[in-house]
Formats: C-alpha cells, structure tokens, sequence
C-alpha cells in the first residue's frame, strides 16, 4: 500500500533500524523510543488495525507475539520484563495504520498507562 508508512518501509522505500526480518514480518526501531528499548514488529501484509483482523491471521499474530519474545531474548531483557502492546484507533493512541506490535523494555514499567 503505497501511502501507508510501514508498508514503505517493508518495501525499502524508507529506511529504519531494522533488527529482525524475515518472510512474515519486520523488526525495527521505533523513531521516537519511550523506552530505552522499543522495536515494532510488524506483519508484512498491510493490515490497519486490530478490528482487521480475520480468523486467518490467527497463526501471524502468533508468530508476532513469538518474534516479540525471540527479540527480547536477543536484547537481554527478558529476565527483567517488558511489555508488549498494540493500539488500536485513535482513542487506543494508534498513529500509523498498519498493525504494529510495540515491544518495550529496559526501565521500570508503570500501570495504569497512560
Ligand atoms: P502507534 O501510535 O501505536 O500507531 O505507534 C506508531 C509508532 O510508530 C510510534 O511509536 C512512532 O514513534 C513510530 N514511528 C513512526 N514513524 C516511524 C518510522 N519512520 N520509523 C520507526 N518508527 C516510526
């Protein structure tokens, strides 16, 4: 989807700190961290939201949640802890819509967030 950002930048059209590839999903750094850790893991199919999705992506959100664990391995946090969170629409504080999976760690986390 050309005017979608994450879809650019699983095309290579736009650069990021990519860590983790492979034939489903992308890896990178976010932007603008909140964290000293914080990678997005993303699905290569444009998906907006969370309210897209369909029974068969069941095995991609698995797979995501399974990446997201492999790179806090990677990281060294998974010890520590970490969370992990998807926002969905505006309200859920979702900005880019192309589903993303945030993984954040290496500080103390807080709850309720805000
Ligand atoms: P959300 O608000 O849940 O939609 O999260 C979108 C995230 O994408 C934010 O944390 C942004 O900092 C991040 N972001 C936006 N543009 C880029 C980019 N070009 N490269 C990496 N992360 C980005």
């Amino acid at each position: 989807m050309d005017s979608c950002l994450f879809c650019q930048i699983v095309a290579k059209k736009i650069p990021a700190a990519i860590i983790d590839e492979d034939a489903h999903l992308l890896a990178f750094h976010d932007i603008a961290p909140q964290a000293p850790i914080h990678v997005l893991i993303i699905p290569k199919e444009h998906i907006s939201t969370l309210n897209d999705l369909e029974p068969t992506h069941t095995e991609l959100m698995g797979k995501m949640i399974m990446k997201a664990q492999k790179i806090a391995a990677k990281l060294g946090i998974q010890e520590k802890g970490y969370r992990l969170t998807i926002n969905c629409n505006r309200q859920g504080g979702q900005s880019v819509f192309h589903i993303h999976l945030h993984l954040l760690g290496g500080r103390q986390m807080h709850w309720p967030p805000g």
